[in-house]
Protein backbone atom coordinates (compact mmCIF):
# COMPACT_ATOMS: atom_id res chain seq x y z
CA UNK A 1 0.00 0.00 0.00
CA UNK A 2 2.71 2.48 -1.13
CA UNK A 3 1.13 6.22 -0.62
CA UNK A 4 2.97 9.18 -2.00
CA UNK A 5 2.36 12.03 0.40
CA UNK A 6 2.35 14.93 -2.18
CA UNK A 7 0.92 14.21 -5.92
CA UNK A 8 0.27 17.05 -8.13
CA UNK A 9 -2.62 18.85 -9.56
CA UNK A 10 -5.33 20.03 -6.89
CA UNK A 11 -7.25 22.37 -8.10
CA UNK A 12 -7.63 23.97 -3.84
CA UNK A 13 -4.31 23.43 -2.57
CA UNK A 14 -0.92 24.28 -3.25
CA UNK A 15 0.65 21.93 -0.77
CA UNK A 16 -1.81 18.84 -0.24
CA UNK A 17 -1.76 17.80 3.52
CA UNK A 18 -0.39 14.44 4.47
CA UNK A 19 -2.35 11.64 4.54
CA UNK A 20 -2.63 8.68 2.91
CA UNK A 21 -3.51 9.21 -0.82
CA UNK A 22 -1.78 8.02 -3.98
CA UNK A 23 -1.70 10.30 -6.80
CA UNK A 24 -4.63 11.07 -9.09
CA UNK A 25 -5.51 8.36 -11.81
CA UNK A 26 -4.43 9.92 -15.06
CA UNK A 27 -7.99 10.01 -16.23
CA UNK A 28 -10.42 9.94 -13.32
CA UNK A 29 -12.85 8.84 -15.63
CA UNK A 30 -11.53 5.76 -15.60
CA UNK A 31 -13.38 2.86 -13.53
CA UNK A 32 -10.91 0.31 -12.21
CA UNK A 33 -12.22 -3.14 -12.68
CA UNK A 34 -10.64 -3.96 -9.57
CA UNK A 35 -12.60 -2.55 -7.20
CA UNK A 36 -15.77 -1.96 -9.48
CA UNK A 37 -18.67 -4.72 -9.48
CA UNK A 38 -18.11 -6.92 -13.06
CA UNK A 39 -20.95 -5.37 -15.06
CA UNK A 40 -20.17 -1.42 -14.31
CA UNK A 41 -18.99 0.52 -16.79
CA UNK A 42 -20.11 4.06 -18.33
CA UNK A 43 -22.80 4.32 -21.23
CA UNK A 44 -22.31 6.66 -24.20
CA UNK A 45 -23.29 9.97 -22.28
CA UNK A 46 -20.61 8.75 -19.74
CA UNK A 47 -23.56 7.82 -17.18
CA UNK A 48 -21.80 4.96 -14.91
CA UNK A 49 -24.13 2.32 -15.63
CA UNK A 50 -24.83 -1.25 -14.20
CA UNK A 51 -26.25 -3.91 -15.35
CA UNK A 52 -26.71 -2.45 -18.27
CA UNK A 53 -28.81 0.18 -16.15
CA UNK A 54 -27.43 3.97 -16.07
CA UNK A 55 -27.28 5.16 -12.27
CA UNK A 56 -28.97 7.98 -13.20
CA UNK A 57 -32.16 6.06 -13.60
CA UNK A 58 -31.78 3.94 -10.80
CA UNK A 59 -31.57 7.19 -8.60
CA UNK A 60 -34.73 8.56 -10.32
CA UNK A 61 -36.39 5.00 -9.32
CA UNK A 62 -35.03 4.18 -6.03
CA UNK A 63 -33.31 7.19 -4.81
CA UNK A 64 -30.07 7.77 -2.96
CA UNK A 65 -28.01 6.54 -1.22
CA UNK A 66 -28.79 3.77 -1.90
CA UNK A 67 -26.66 0.47 -2.43
CA UNK A 68 -26.22 -1.00 -5.67
CA UNK A 69 -25.48 -4.74 -6.71
CA UNK A 70 -24.38 -6.73 -9.38
CA UNK A 71 -26.22 -9.97 -9.27
CA UNK A 72 -24.14 -11.80 -12.11
CA UNK A 73 -21.24 -10.76 -10.32
CA UNK A 74 -22.63 -11.87 -6.86
CA UNK A 75 -23.04 -15.40 -8.58
CA UNK A 76 -20.30 -15.54 -10.24
CA UNK A 77 -18.04 -14.87 -7.43
CA UNK A 78 -19.79 -17.19 -5.20
CA UNK A 79 -19.25 -20.14 -8.09
CA UNK A 80 -16.06 -19.33 -8.27
CA UNK A 81 -15.11 -20.09 -4.88
CA UNK A 82 -17.36 -23.04 -5.37
CA UNK A 83 -15.43 -24.36 -8.19
CA UNK A 84 -12.10 -23.46 -6.71
CA UNK A 85 -12.89 -25.82 -4.00
CA UNK A 86 -14.05 -28.59 -5.48
CA UNK A 87 -16.31 -31.27 -4.20
CA UNK A 88 -13.68 -31.83 -1.61
CA UNK A 89 -14.29 -28.66 0.42
CA UNK A 90 -16.94 -26.87 1.76
CA UNK A 91 -17.74 -22.76 1.27
CA UNK A 92 -19.57 -21.46 3.97
CA UNK A 93 -20.77 -17.68 2.97
CA UNK A 94 -20.52 -15.34 6.11
CA UNK A 95 -23.69 -14.04 5.94
CA UNK A 96 -22.46 -11.48 8.58
CA UNK A 97 -21.07 -9.32 5.38
CA UNK A 98 -24.31 -9.05 3.94
CA UNK A 99 -27.39 -11.11 4.24
CA UNK A 100 -30.79 -11.25 2.74
CA UNK A 101 -33.42 -13.72 1.43
CA UNK A 102 -32.55 -13.32 -1.75
CA UNK A 103 -28.74 -13.68 -1.43
CA UNK A 104 -29.44 -17.08 0.68
CA UNK A 105 -31.42 -18.69 -2.52
CA UNK A 106 -28.60 -17.16 -4.95
CA UNK A 107 -26.17 -19.22 -2.02
CA UNK A 108 -28.26 -22.38 -2.01
CA UNK A 109 -28.62 -22.20 -6.04
CA UNK A 110 -25.00 -21.52 -6.69
CA UNK A 111 -23.99 -24.78 -4.09
CA UNK A 112 -22.75 -22.50 -0.96
CA UNK A 113 -23.55 -23.24 2.47
CA UNK A 114 -23.67 -20.23 4.73
CA UNK A 115 -22.57 -19.08 8.39
CA UNK A 116 -24.85 -17.19 10.55
CA UNK A 117 -24.09 -15.71 13.71
CA UNK A 118 -27.05 -14.72 15.71
CA UNK A 119 -30.62 -15.37 15.75
CA UNK A 120 -31.64 -13.12 13.04
CA UNK A 121 -29.40 -14.25 10.44
CA UNK A 122 -30.35 -17.84 11.20
CA UNK A 123 -34.32 -16.63 11.02
CA UNK A 124 -33.32 -15.36 7.46
CA UNK A 125 -31.52 -18.36 6.70
CA UNK A 126 -34.27 -20.80 7.03
CA UNK A 127 -37.09 -18.34 5.71
CA UNK A 128 -34.98 -18.37 2.58
CA UNK A 129 -35.11 -22.21 2.73
CA UNK A 130 -31.13 -22.95 3.26
CA UNK A 131 -31.55 -26.44 4.38
CA UNK A 132 -30.39 -26.15 7.80
CA UNK A 133 -27.60 -28.97 7.68
CA UNK A 134 -26.02 -26.58 5.20
CA UNK A 135 -26.01 -24.26 8.15
CA UNK A 136 -22.79 -23.22 10.44
CA UNK A 137 -23.90 -21.41 13.43
CA UNK A 138 -21.40 -19.21 14.65
CA UNK A 139 -21.04 -16.46 18.01
CA UNK A 140 -18.78 -16.07 20.98
CA UNK A 141 -22.22 -16.12 23.48
CA UNK A 142 -25.28 -17.33 21.58
CA UNK A 143 -27.89 -17.24 23.79
CA UNK A 144 -29.89 -20.49 24.82
CA UNK A 145 -32.93 -19.73 22.89
CA UNK A 146 -30.39 -19.30 19.90
CA UNK A 147 -28.54 -22.45 20.63
CA UNK A 148 -31.94 -24.65 20.64
CA UNK A 149 -33.54 -23.04 17.87
CA UNK A 150 -30.42 -24.10 15.54
CA UNK A 151 -30.65 -27.25 17.27
CA UNK A 152 -34.21 -28.01 16.97
CA UNK A 153 -33.62 -26.85 13.14
CA UNK A 154 -30.59 -29.00 13.02
CA UNK A 155 -27.90 -27.00 11.57
CA UNK A 156 -25.18 -28.90 10.44
CA UNK A 157 -22.75 -27.62 12.53
CA UNK A 158 -22.98 -25.27 15.40
CA UNK A 159 -18.90 -24.09 16.29
CA UNK A 160 -18.51 -23.90 19.91
CA UNK A 161 -16.55 -20.75 21.15
CA UNK A 162 -16.10 -21.54 24.81
CA UNK A 163 -16.01 -24.13 27.91
CA UNK A 164 -19.36 -22.77 28.71
CA UNK A 165 -20.86 -23.30 25.54
CA UNK A 166 -19.62 -26.98 25.15
CA UNK A 167 -21.65 -27.77 28.07
CA UNK A 168 -24.43 -25.54 27.10
CA UNK A 169 -25.02 -26.99 23.55
CA UNK A 170 -24.50 -30.87 24.91
CA UNK A 171 -26.99 -29.77 27.44
CA UNK A 172 -29.46 -28.75 24.86
CA UNK A 173 -28.90 -31.34 22.34
CA UNK A 174 -29.25 -34.25 24.52
CA UNK A 175 -32.68 -32.74 25.89
CA UNK A 176 -33.96 -32.70 22.62
CA UNK A 177 -32.84 -36.47 22.56
CA UNK A 178 -30.10 -35.62 19.51
CA UNK A 179 -26.33 -35.07 19.24
CA UNK A 180 -25.22 -31.88 17.89
CA UNK A 181 -22.88 -31.92 14.92
CA UNK A 182 -19.71 -28.92 16.43
CA UNK A 183 -16.34 -27.45 15.68
CA UNK A 184 -14.05 -26.20 18.03
CA UNK A 185 -13.00 -22.80 17.42
CA UNK A 186 -9.64 -22.21 18.73
CA UNK A 187 -7.52 -19.22 18.94
CA UNK A 188 -3.85 -20.54 17.28
CA UNK A 189 -1.89 -17.06 18.19
CA UNK A 190 -2.10 -15.66 14.86
CA UNK A 191 -3.40 -12.16 13.47
CA UNK A 192 -3.81 -11.29 10.52
CA UNK A 193 -4.68 -7.99 9.03
CA UNK A 194 -4.13 -7.09 5.14
CA UNK A 195 -0.60 -7.43 3.92
CA UNK A 196 0.85 -8.37 8.03
CA UNK A 197 0.01 -10.70 10.27
CA UNK A 198 1.80 -11.09 13.90
CA UNK A 199 2.31 -14.64 15.16
CA UNK A 200 2.76 -14.36 18.63
CA UNK A 201 -0.20 -13.89 21.63
CA UNK A 202 -2.76 -13.39 19.89
CA UNK A 203 -5.42 -15.36 22.04
CA UNK A 204 -5.71 -11.62 23.80
CA UNK A 205 -9.39 -11.63 22.12
CA UNK A 206 -13.41 -12.34 23.08
CA UNK A 207 -13.80 -15.41 20.29
CA UNK A 208 -12.28 -18.33 20.44
CA UNK A 209 -10.55 -21.05 22.69
CA UNK A 210 -6.54 -20.46 23.26
CA UNK A 211 -4.30 -23.21 21.97
CA UNK A 212 -1.60 -21.72 24.45
CA UNK A 213 -1.52 -23.76 27.49
CA UNK A 214 -3.18 -26.63 26.59
CA UNK A 215 -6.94 -25.11 26.64
CA UNK A 216 -7.96 -25.89 23.41
CA UNK A 217 -7.06 -29.58 24.27
CA UNK A 218 -8.45 -29.72 27.03
CA UNK A 219 -12.04 -28.18 25.57
CA UNK A 220 -11.78 -31.23 22.75
CA UNK A 221 -10.84 -33.49 25.69
CA UNK A 222 -14.41 -32.43 27.49
CA UNK A 223 -16.37 -31.87 24.54
CA UNK A 224 -15.22 -35.87 23.48
CA UNK A 225 -16.97 -37.32 26.71
CA UNK A 226 -20.22 -35.36 26.10
CA UNK A 227 -23.35 -37.75 24.45
CA UNK A 228 -24.92 -34.49 22.82
CA UNK A 229 -22.15 -33.78 20.71
CA UNK A 230 -20.43 -35.04 17.62
CA UNK A 231 -17.18 -33.36 17.45
CA UNK A 232 -16.49 -33.06 13.62
CA UNK A 233 -13.85 -30.78 13.93
CA UNK A 234 -11.48 -27.63 14.41
CA UNK A 235 -12.38 -24.08 13.63
CA UNK A 236 -9.62 -21.05 13.22
CA UNK A 237 -10.43 -17.64 11.40
CA UNK A 238 -7.23 -15.27 11.72
CA UNK A 239 -8.48 -12.04 10.45
CA UNK A 240 -10.18 -10.05 7.76
CA UNK A 241 -8.73 -8.16 4.75
CA UNK A 242 -6.04 -10.51 4.29
CA UNK A 243 -3.92 -10.61 1.16
CA UNK A 244 -0.79 -12.48 2.73
CA UNK A 245 -1.03 -16.55 2.81
CA UNK A 246 1.20 -16.59 5.41
CA UNK A 247 -0.97 -16.44 8.50
CA UNK A 248 -2.78 -19.22 7.28
CA UNK A 249 -0.13 -21.40 6.93
CA UNK A 250 1.06 -20.51 10.59
CA UNK A 251 -2.32 -21.06 11.47
CA UNK A 252 -2.93 -24.98 8.94
CA UNK A 253 0.07 -25.93 10.85
CA UNK A 254 -0.70 -25.11 14.08
CA UNK A 255 -4.12 -26.78 13.66
CA UNK A 256 -3.07 -29.89 12.19
CA UNK A 257 -0.47 -29.97 14.85
CA UNK A 258 -3.59 -30.29 17.56
CA UNK A 259 -5.43 -32.97 15.15
CA UNK A 260 -2.04 -35.08 15.95
CA UNK A 261 -2.11 -34.41 19.68
CA UNK A 262 -5.51 -35.66 19.22
CA UNK A 263 -5.12 -38.24 17.39
CA UNK A 264 -2.12 -39.66 19.75
CA UNK A 265 -4.50 -38.91 23.04
CA UNK A 266 -7.82 -40.23 21.94
CA UNK A 267 -7.01 -41.97 18.97
CA UNK A 268 -9.68 -40.10 17.26
CA UNK A 269 -8.84 -38.17 13.74
CA UNK A 270 -11.40 -35.20 13.47
CA UNK A 271 -12.75 -35.34 10.13
CA UNK A 272 -13.07 -31.70 9.41
CA UNK A 273 -11.01 -28.50 9.53
CA UNK A 274 -12.26 -24.72 8.94
CA UNK A 275 -9.71 -22.15 7.98
CA UNK A 276 -12.58 -19.39 8.92
CA UNK A 277 -12.46 -16.21 6.15
CA UNK A 278 -10.29 -12.74 6.16
CA UNK A 279 -9.57 -12.57 2.27
CA UNK A 280 -8.95 -9.33 1.45
CA UNK A 281 -10.27 -7.44 -1.67
CA UNK A 282 -9.61 -4.23 -3.27
CA UNK A 283 -11.16 -1.29 -2.34
CA UNK A 284 -8.46 0.81 -3.69
CA UNK A 285 -6.35 -0.04 -6.78
CA UNK A 286 -3.77 -0.59 -4.47
CA UNK A 287 -4.75 -3.67 -3.15
CA UNK A 288 -3.95 -6.34 -5.17
CA UNK A 289 -6.24 -9.14 -3.87
CA UNK A 290 -5.92 -13.13 -4.87
CA UNK A 291 -8.13 -15.00 -7.30
CA UNK A 292 -10.51 -18.23 -5.16
CA UNK A 293 -8.65 -20.53 -7.45
CA UNK A 294 -5.13 -19.48 -5.98
CA UNK A 295 -6.59 -19.43 -2.34
CA UNK A 296 -7.89 -22.95 -2.92
CA UNK A 297 -4.98 -24.07 -4.17
CA UNK A 298 -2.48 -22.43 -1.64
CA UNK A 299 -4.96 -23.29 1.52
CA UNK A 300 -5.23 -26.88 0.19
CA UNK A 301 -1.72 -27.95 -0.26
CA UNK A 302 -1.11 -26.21 2.99
CA UNK A 303 -3.45 -28.63 4.64
CA UNK A 304 -2.03 -31.74 2.69
CA UNK A 305 1.48 -31.22 3.51
CA UNK A 306 0.61 -30.32 6.99
CA UNK A 307 -1.37 -33.85 7.29
CA UNK A 308 1.34 -36.10 5.28
CA UNK A 309 4.24 -34.74 7.79
CA UNK A 310 1.94 -35.44 10.80
CA UNK A 311 0.60 -38.69 9.52
CA UNK A 312 -2.85 -37.77 9.40
CA UNK A 313 -5.47 -38.51 6.66
CA UNK A 314 -5.80 -34.86 5.30
CA UNK A 315 -9.07 -33.42 6.57
CA UNK A 316 -11.89 -32.01 4.91
CA UNK A 317 -11.54 -28.40 4.56
CA UNK A 318 -14.03 -25.44 4.55
CA UNK A 319 -13.57 -22.33 4.50
CA UNK A 320 -16.09 -19.08 5.48
CA UNK A 321 -15.74 -16.15 2.90
CA UNK A 322 -17.75 -13.02 3.56
CA UNK A 323 -16.34 -9.80 1.68
CA UNK A 324 -14.67 -11.68 -0.91
CA UNK A 325 -17.76 -13.09 -2.47
CA UNK A 326 -20.15 -9.55 -1.14
CA UNK A 327 -18.00 -6.94 -0.98
CA UNK A 328 -16.88 -6.00 -4.48
CA UNK A 329 -20.51 -6.76 -6.30
CA UNK A 330 -21.99 -3.61 -4.84
CA UNK A 331 -21.50 0.06 -4.70
CA UNK A 332 -22.88 3.19 -2.90
CA UNK A 333 -24.95 5.60 -5.38
CA UNK A 334 -24.68 9.25 -3.02
CA UNK A 335 -25.81 12.93 -4.37
CA UNK A 336 -23.62 15.77 -3.33
CA UNK A 337 -24.92 18.12 -1.21
CA UNK A 338 -22.99 20.64 -0.41
CA UNK A 339 -18.71 21.14 -2.09
CA UNK A 340 -16.89 23.05 0.45
CA UNK A 341 -12.97 23.69 -0.62
CA UNK A 342 -10.18 24.67 2.10
CA UNK A 343 -7.19 26.15 0.32
CA UNK A 344 -4.01 24.30 1.47
CA UNK A 345 -6.14 21.32 2.79
CA UNK A 346 -8.73 19.70 0.75
CA UNK A 347 -12.16 20.07 -0.42
CA UNK A 348 -15.23 18.76 1.81
CA UNK A 349 -18.02 17.04 -0.24
CA UNK A 350 -20.86 16.13 1.60
CA UNK A 351 -23.06 13.39 0.33
CA UNK A 352 -26.95 12.53 1.39
CA UNK A 353 -26.00 9.35 3.61
CA UNK A 354 -22.65 8.79 5.69
CA UNK A 355 -21.54 6.73 8.92
CA UNK A 356 -25.53 5.06 8.96
CA UNK A 357 -24.70 3.62 6.10
CA UNK A 358 -21.06 2.60 5.98
CA UNK A 359 -19.15 2.82 9.50
CA UNK A 360 -15.99 1.19 8.24
CA UNK A 361 -14.03 4.62 7.77
CA UNK A 362 -14.85 5.51 11.12
CA UNK A 363 -14.42 2.21 12.63
CA UNK A 364 -11.37 0.71 10.65
CA UNK A 365 -9.97 3.89 8.77
CA UNK A 366 -10.97 1.89 5.89
CA UNK A 367 -9.80 2.90 2.67
CA UNK A 368 -12.46 3.62 -0.15
CA UNK A 369 -12.47 4.92 -3.62
CA UNK A 370 -15.23 7.28 -5.47
CA UNK A 371 -15.96 8.22 -8.65
CA UNK A 372 -18.23 10.99 -10.35
CA UNK A 373 -20.76 8.76 -11.76
CA UNK A 374 -23.66 10.97 -13.04
CA UNK A 375 -21.19 11.96 -15.87
CA UNK A 376 -17.31 12.55 -17.12
CA UNK A 377 -15.71 15.29 -16.52
CA UNK A 378 -11.89 16.84 -17.62
CA UNK A 379 -11.75 19.25 -15.08
CA UNK A 380 -8.53 18.90 -13.16
CA UNK A 381 -8.45 16.47 -10.22
CA UNK A 382 -8.85 17.82 -6.70
CA UNK A 383 -8.22 16.06 -3.60
CA UNK A 384 -11.37 15.49 -1.49
CA UNK A 385 -12.98 14.31 1.54
CA UNK A 386 -16.53 12.40 1.10
CA UNK A 387 -18.17 12.93 3.97
CA UNK A 388 -22.10 11.99 5.70
CA UNK A 389 -24.61 14.26 6.58
CA UNK A 390 -24.49 13.08 10.17
CA UNK A 391 -23.97 15.65 13.65
CA UNK A 392 -20.29 14.22 14.20
CA UNK A 393 -16.94 15.32 12.31
CA UNK A 394 -15.86 11.50 12.48
CA UNK A 395 -18.31 11.15 9.28
CA UNK A 396 -16.29 10.34 6.97
CA UNK A 397 -17.27 7.95 3.71
CA UNK A 398 -13.81 8.21 1.59
CA UNK A 399 -11.08 9.99 3.48
CA UNK A 400 -8.61 10.83 0.75
CA UNK A 401 -9.56 10.95 -2.53
CA UNK A 402 -9.45 12.83 -5.98
CA UNK A 403 -13.20 13.81 -7.61
CA UNK A 404 -12.99 16.31 -10.60
CA UNK A 405 -12.51 19.74 -9.67
CA UNK A 406 -15.55 20.77 -11.62
CA UNK A 407 -17.93 18.70 -9.00
CA UNK A 408 -21.39 20.69 -7.81
CA UNK A 409 -24.44 19.97 -5.92
CA UNK A 410 -26.41 17.32 -8.12
CA UNK A 411 -24.09 15.36 -9.31
CA UNK A 412 -23.94 11.30 -8.36
CA UNK A 413 -20.84 10.20 -7.21
CA UNK A 414 -20.61 6.14 -6.40
CA UNK A 415 -17.90 4.22 -3.96
CA UNK A 416 -16.81 0.96 -4.89
CA UNK A 417 -16.97 -2.32 -2.66
CA UNK A 418 -19.51 -1.33 -0.40
CA UNK A 419 -20.90 -5.15 -1.07
CA UNK A 420 -19.80 -6.40 2.91
CA UNK A 421 -20.04 -4.43 6.14
CA UNK A 422 -21.84 -1.91 5.00
CA UNK A 423 -25.97 -2.30 4.90
CA UNK A 424 -25.14 -5.05 7.34
CA UNK A 425 -23.32 -2.65 10.05
CA UNK A 426 -26.01 0.17 8.81
CA UNK A 427 -27.33 2.16 12.16
CA UNK A 428 -30.30 4.67 12.25
CA UNK A 429 -28.02 7.35 14.16
CA UNK A 430 -29.66 10.94 13.77
CA UNK A 431 -32.44 9.28 12.58
CA UNK A 432 -31.24 8.24 9.10
CA UNK A 433 -33.35 6.05 7.17
CA UNK A 434 -31.50 2.81 6.26
CA UNK A 435 -30.84 2.92 2.35
CA UNK A 436 -32.37 0.17 0.17
CA UNK A 437 -30.07 -2.67 -1.47
CA UNK A 438 -31.00 -3.00 -5.34
CA UNK A 439 -30.15 -5.91 -7.75
CA UNK A 440 -29.30 -4.96 -11.08
CA UNK A 441 -28.86 -8.02 -13.59
CA UNK A 442 -29.69 -7.84 -16.92
CA UNK A 443 -30.72 -4.85 -17.76
CA UNK A 444 -33.34 -5.17 -14.98
CA UNK A 445 -33.61 -3.80 -11.51
CA UNK A 446 -35.09 -4.91 -8.09
CA UNK A 447 -34.96 -3.89 -4.46
CA UNK A 448 -34.34 -6.43 -2.16
CA UNK A 449 -33.98 -4.76 1.19
CA UNK A 450 -35.89 -1.84 0.70
CA UNK A 451 -35.50 1.79 2.00
CA UNK A 452 -36.25 2.47 5.88
CA UNK A 453 -39.50 5.07 6.30
CA UNK A 454 -39.94 7.10 9.23
CA UNK A 455 -43.16 4.60 10.08
CA UNK A 456 -40.61 2.18 10.35
CA UNK A 457 -38.65 4.51 12.55
CA UNK A 458 -41.68 5.43 14.24
CA UNK A 459 -42.98 2.05 14.59
CA UNK A 460 -40.86 1.34 16.88
CA UNK A 461 -41.04 4.39 19.31
CA UNK A 462 -43.94 2.84 21.42
CA UNK A 463 -43.73 5.25 24.27
C1 LIG B 1 -16.19 -12.53 9.97
C2 LIG B 1 -15.95 -13.96 9.84
C3 LIG B 1 -15.81 -14.53 8.58
C4 LIG B 1 -15.86 -13.74 7.31
O1 LIG B 1 -14.84 -12.81 7.21
P1 LIG B 1 -14.61 -12.04 5.82
O2 LIG B 1 -13.53 -11.08 6.14
O3 LIG B 1 -15.90 -11.36 5.48
O4 LIG B 1 -14.23 -13.07 4.81
C5 LIG B 1 -15.64 -15.89 8.49
N1 LIG B 1 -15.60 -16.66 9.60
C6 LIG B 1 -15.74 -16.15 10.83
C7 LIG B 1 -15.69 -17.04 11.99
C8 LIG B 1 -15.91 -14.78 11.00
O5 LIG B 1 -16.02 -14.28 12.22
Amino acid sequence: MSRSAHPAGPRHADVLPEGHYSAPADDLNVLDPKVWARTVGRDADGVVTVGGIPVTQLAEEYGTPAYLLDEADFRERARAWRTAFGDDADVFYAGKAFLSRAVVRWLDEEGLNLDVCSGGELATALSAGMPAERIAFHGNNKSPEEIERAVRAGVGRIVLDSFQEIVRVAHIAQSLGGRQRVQIRITVGVEAHTHEFIATAHEDQKFGIPLAGGQAAEAVRRALQLDGLEVIGIHSHIGSQIFDMSGFEVAAHRVVGLLKDIRDEHGVELPEIDLGGGLGIAYTSDDDPREPHEIAKALTEIVTRECEAARLATPRISVEPGRAIVGPTAFTLYEVGTVKPLDGLRTYVSVDGGMSDNIRTALYDAEYSVALASRTSDAEPMLVRVVGKHCESGDIVVKDAFLPGDLAPGDLIAVPATGAYCRSMASNYNHALRPPVVAVRDGAARVLVRRETEEDLLRLDVG
